[in-house]
């Protein structure tokens, strides 16, 4: 490929970004404000790439998977994503995660910018070059931390600077994240800290599946349906899908099926969520609870009011979005619709909440996360879903008032908010390509 074809970092990787659908939004909201296109390039691009290798000693034997760091934004505030580990990640993923951090926490007002980090550790191949023969979480464990203790190492000086905030994503959690609190001594350094280290929070584990909650009845009282007499199915029942079945049927809404990986259940009258979060607890699955069984494929056709995607993305495509039966979608997975789903969904006239804001929570609750570290006063966990709602709700409001007065899909309106967000910081910094100052109006 000719270096003409190619722009900015793209010239310097010698490599073209893949399509992805967070680019060709950020491109059409840049050019529905009339930016300029050197300008919206900078929008699209990140300010960083890192990429390094992490050689570690574990069991006797040296293994130097590689990582990368890339750095979006940070006009709005400290970068901030998670740390991926996992077998397929490259710079390009990892560029595209991070693009999706800067216009979460821009959409959400939190001063926050966006980042990501990728370590391609291949655990498998890891099992066998140990000669560990069954799945072990202890070895998974073991091998994982010490990569992450290689990571926090080499970039201490980023990350106790506060320039760079990591939090557990695929593959990384609290055990993880309690290594990079060790190493860099600042618990605002991190965060996703497990209980007992200090800074941790209070609700952060209930907040992203809050946040869903909170974004269903946002979206049942714009379709003005009471909240008693809704009716809702969810696709999956692990960290966000439980809590947000919880608060849901706490509300009094329905909750007439549920599935996960292994199976799932449905109860026209609405199902006991408390009894079914019990059982999960108990059996890992939905699958056998005392109730009529149901599949994938059944639950999205139910005719629900919404229907909630919180397990894996690209579900709702061209093959299963002719059958849905609901009026509205809240996306509480990351891109659970593909761009021909989300077409058919619209022909449909389903309500489809965008998923940037739906599944925010969690970096919402580790703004807080990183204030009260900050500040070493805790948060109450009340305190912490209440902020949670508040930014929802503002967000909500906000995405929903450009989509009504510029006739686009809240989707659109939503990265269309964050993107004019950014762009104003990255204005008032004097960081914009071309941009030239008017000197008399700047005493
Ligand atoms: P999780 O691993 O705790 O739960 C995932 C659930 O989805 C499980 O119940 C699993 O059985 C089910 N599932 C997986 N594949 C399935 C399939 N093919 N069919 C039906 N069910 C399936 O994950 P989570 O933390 O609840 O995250 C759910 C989604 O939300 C993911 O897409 C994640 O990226 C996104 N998300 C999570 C957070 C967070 O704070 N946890 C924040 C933002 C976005």
């Amino acid at each position: 490929m000719s270096n003409e074809e190619l722009m900015g970092v793209e010239q310097v990787l010698r490599s073209k970004e893949p399509e992805n659908v967070s680019s060709e939004l950020v491109q059409r909201a840049g050019e529905r404000l009339g930016y300029p296109a050197e300008v919206i390039t900078q929008l699209i691009q990140p300010d960083q790439v890192l990429i390094f290798r992490l050689p570690v000693e574990i069991f006797g034997k040296v293994i130097s998977p590689y990582g990368c760091i890339v750095l979006h934004n940070n006009a709005r505030g400290p970068y901030k994503g998670g740390i991926r580990m996992a077998n397929d990640v490259d710079v390009w993923e990892t560029s595209e995660l991070a693009r999706l951090m800067s216009l979460k926490t821009a959409i959400a007002g939190i001063e926050f910018g966006g980042g990501k980090s990728g370590i391609r550790v291949d655990m498998d191949a890891l099992y066998r070059l140990f000669g560990v023969k069954e799945r072990n979480l202890e070895f998974e464990c073991i091998i994982k931390r010490a990569i992450i203790a290689k990571y926090a190492t080499l970039h201490r000086e980023l990350l106790r600077s506060l320039t760079y905030v990591p939090a557990p994503d695929m593959g990384t959690g609290g055990p993880e994240m309690a290594v990079i609190s060790s190493i860099t001594g600042a618990p605002a350094s991190v965060t996703g800290k497990p209980e007992g280290i200090n800074g941790w929070l209070a609700g952060r584990r209930e907040a992203t599946g809050y946040g869903v909650a909170t974004a269903v009845l946002e979206t049942l009282a714009y379709l003005g349906i009471p909240a008693n007499q809704a009716k809702v199915a969810i696709q999956g029942f692990g960290n966000v899908g439980s809590y947000a079945g919880l608060y849901l049927a706490e509300q009094g809404v329905k909750i007439i099926g549920v599935v996960d990986i292994f199976g799932g259940v449905q109860d026209p009258e609405g199902l006991d969520v408390p009894a079914l979060f019990k059982y999960v607890g108990q059996h890992g699955t939905v699958k056998g609870f005392n109730s009529q069984p149901l599949t994938n494929e059944e639950l999205f056709k139910l005719p629900v009011d919404v229907l909630v995607p919180a397990a894996g993305g690209h579900v709702l495509n061209k093959e299963t979005s002719p059958g849905v039966n609901a009026k509205a979608v809240v996306s509480a997975a990351n891109m659970p619709a593909t761009p021909e789903g989300m077409a058919i969904l619209e022909e449909k006239q389903v309500y489809i909440f965008p998923d940037i804001v739906a599944n925010c929570g969690g970096v919402v609750a580790s703004y807080l996360e990183y204030a009260t570290s900050l500040s070493a006063k805790p948060a109450k966990q009340e305190e912490v879903l209440e902020f949670v709602g508040e930014r929802i709700k503002a967000s909500f409001r906000g995405f929903n008032k450009i989509a009504t007065d510029e006739k686009i899909s809240p989707t659109e309106a939503a990265i269309q908010l964050a993107v004019q967000r950014i762009y104003e910081a990255m204005k008032l910094r004097g960081q914009l390509n071309n941009q030239s100052f008017d000197l008399g109006k700047l005493k």
